[in-house]
């Protein structure tokens, strides 16, 4: 039997409609050199002006061509007769009680995505969306619930780390001291979407985001949560190399059909089979298990024990993330007392097993809960109406 999944959403050309502009955010090292050279760049200095607009774009942050005061007046017009250098454009913004900052963001062909910053003492996690809701339906998840699908461009992926850099304010000042606390220092892939089904643009953005001479984000604290889409999982290592989490939530395929439906189409076994094959494997890099606690349908010893079962001979550690309710979801969280019972058992069988802290549940920013702010109010609209007899 072949499960309901589909993957034939848009992703919007590059192109820009307006004037015709290309946007330059969003190009691979090779678009931007061949679009450089397309708009009239001499191909011998073409390596030259790639680093030099590069630089500027991503290590500086600046978006307008004016500014680039290392290129000629005349290739600065040049250049801003072809190209815009645009990013989404933040709609709110809103900051949680612990400092949390969740923005709703505007895409192309109104569209909205979210974005959440987490700062935590060590680190400051920028947490990014692939795709406008998702094709998938996992039944825990707001974003599941959405209808409307379309994949991000590269353009609008790399664009969230921009536009919470220059909400943090964290574009390098020239002449200022390198900084050494950085607070974007992690991006996960954790938002609205399934990256895997979206992997170019993904892929592309990430290489953007991890480029030396930009933004400069080590690989290894970058990590891409997937629900186990298999046959894109072995790219990921080979043509991004950032981490790999999976969003596992289940020891049994009876329990995962419902939970995490594409387990129809690549199962338990097919998935891990995926997993101990992926290229770079080790001790120091291992793969994260996702796994939701939810009140009486994954969280007992049994269930823990067969987790510690199937992890066998599988570098991981195990992120248990208490399940963050939303309006009309169909579960509850698992009690206090059962996540540590069952943290226990896998971190006695020698995996790391932290228990995700909630963040931002007062601004509705934790994981899973993320739906873009017109579908809501569609919703809301509806039900609304309803209630008043009027539809
Ligand atoms: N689509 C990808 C990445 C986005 S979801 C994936 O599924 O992996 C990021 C993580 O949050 C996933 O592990 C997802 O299963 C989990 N999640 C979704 N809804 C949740 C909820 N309501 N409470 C807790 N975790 C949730
Ligand atoms: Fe999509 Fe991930 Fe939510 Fe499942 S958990 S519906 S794959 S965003």
């Amino acid at each position: 039997m072949t499960a309901p999944i589909t993957q034939d959403v848009l992703t919007i050309p590059r192109k820009l409609p307006e004037g015709g502009k290309t946007n330059l955010v969003g190009l691979t090292r090779d678009g931007l050199r061949a679009a450089l050279i397309a708009a009239g760049t001499p191909e011998k200095q073409a390596k030259m002006r790639l680093g030099q607009v590069w630089q500027w774009v991503y290590h500086w942050g600046v978006r307008d061509f004016a500014l680039m005061t290392n290129l000629a007046k005349d290739y600065r017009a040049l250049l801003a007769e072809n190209f815009v250098i645009e990013i989404p454009e933040v709609v709110t913004r809103q900051i949680s009680e612990d400092g949390t900052r969740k923005y709703l963001v505007r895409i192309a062909g109104g569209h909205e995505v979210e974005v959440v910053y987490i700062p935590e003492t060590d680190r400051g996690t920028l947490c990014i969306s692939s795709q406008v809701g998702c094709t998938l339906t996992c039944s825990f998840c707001h974003t599941g619930t959405q209808k409307l699908v379309r994949n991000l461009t590269a353009a609008e992926i790399v664009g969230q780390v921009m536009l919470a850099r220059d909400d943090l304010d964290e574009w390098p000042v020239p002449g200022a001291l390198k900084e050494e606390v950085r607070l974007i220092s992690n991006v996960v892939l954790m938002g609205m979407g399934e990256p895997l089904y979206n992997f170019e643009n993904v892929r592309d953005a990430m290489n953007i985001v991890m480029d030396g001479e930009g933004i400069a984000l080590g690989r290894r604290r970058i990590t891409l949560s997937t629900s186990g889409v298999v046959p894109e999982i072995a790219r990921t290592a080979t043509e991004i190399g950032c981490q790999l989490a999976v969003s596992f939530h289940a020891t049994t395929d009876e329990v995962r059909d419902v939970l995490v439906p594409i387990n129809k189409r690549w199962n338990i076994a097919t998935l891990l089979e995926a997993l101990k094959a992926y290229p770079g494997l080790s001790n120091s890099e291992r793969i994260t298990f996702e796994y939701v606690m939810l009140d009486g349908v994954n969280d007992t010893k049994e269930d823990a024990y067969r987790l510690v079962k199937l992890l066998e001979g599988i570098p991981a550690k195990v992120n248990l993330i208490p399940f963050n309710e939303w309006p009309g979801a169909p579960y509850k969280r698992s009690s206090g007392n059962r996540i540590h019972t069952f943290a226990d058992i896998i971190y006695k069988a020698g995996y790391a097993s932290p228990i995700r802290t909630p963040r931002g549940e007062d601004i509705m920013a934790a994981c899973g809960q993320l739906k873009s702010a017109t579908e809501r109010e569609r919703k809301s609209k509806a039900r609304i109406e309803a209630e008043a007899g009027l539809s």
